[in-house]
């Protein structure tokens, strides 16, 4: 029981019995890619995709660090004030997208799915979509937020997080099995395998290549991973 504001507050906990996961359930599979220009690019077991623009997200997040440095250089005891609730909100806000993404994903694709992330514990982002002021911030908390969100919003419906290793997962060719940092184009966001021609959008590719990961974890993988195989003579 809580005292706020006049106002008294009853809070109860609650625990609710779902039944677990199960790979024999014969689950989707769904990858979900996440980057800065996309916050999550998804690719499913029939092949659809879904992008979720990011572009939005970095232009608020510009906004926030053009007020921080004007609050910085001034340096005065209220700028300092100023900055701390500034950093409150817009935790508040990352926080919010955050949840309205998982909650998002788990709508989308529903109960006996099995979701499939990166594993980007000790990871170092590409931060080429990403404008220099931005570039020490986005190894950030908001990823690992989103993987916890997702991890608790699927359990509660029968659903699963698996986190594969990222290593080549946007330079794997899906259909001859080519690895290749050169098919990957950044500038036009297109991969083009070079030995079988496959063409695709880079945020997309990555996206297949993690639910490939997926399918080979729900097979008995402890840890998926891509190797990259050196040409022989
Ligand atoms: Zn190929």
């Amino acid at each position: 029981m809580v005292h706020s504001r006049g106002k008294w507050f009853l809070h109860i906990g609650i625990t609710k019995k779902t039944s677990d996961f199960n790979s024999k359930d014969n689950p989707q599979i769904v990858g979900i890619d996440r980057g800065l220009r996309f916050l999550a690019t998804t690719f499913d077991s029939e092949g659809k995709t879904l992008f979720f623009d990011g572009q939005k997200i970095l232009c608020k997040r510009k906004k926030f660090l053009e007020i921080r440095r004007q609050l910085q250089s001034k340096g005065t005891r209220s700028a300092k004030r100023k900055l701390k609730q500034l950093a409150q909100r817009e935790n508040r806000w990352m926080t919010d997208v955050n949840h309205w993404l998982a909650k998002t994903l788990v709508a989308a694709y529903g109960s006996h799915t099995l979701f499939v992330l990166e594993d980007l514990t000790n990871v170092t982002f590409n931060t080429d979509d990403l404008p220099k002021s931005l570039r020490n911030n986005h190894r950030s908390w908001a990823f690992f937020q989103l993987e916890s969100f997702l991890t608790y919003k699927a359990q509660a419906i029968q659903s699963i997080v698996a986190k594969v290793n990222p290593a080549f997962t946007s330079q794997r060719c899906p259909k001859c099995g080519l690895v290749e940092k050169a098919n990957r184009h950044h500038e036009t966001h297109e991969y083009w395998c070079v030995r079988c021609q496959y063409r695709c959008n880079d945020d997309r590719l990555g996206a297949m290549n993690i639910a490939a990961l997926g399918q080979e974890w729900l097979s008995g993988v402890k840890h998926p991973k891509i190797t990259k195989l050196t040409a022989i003579g």
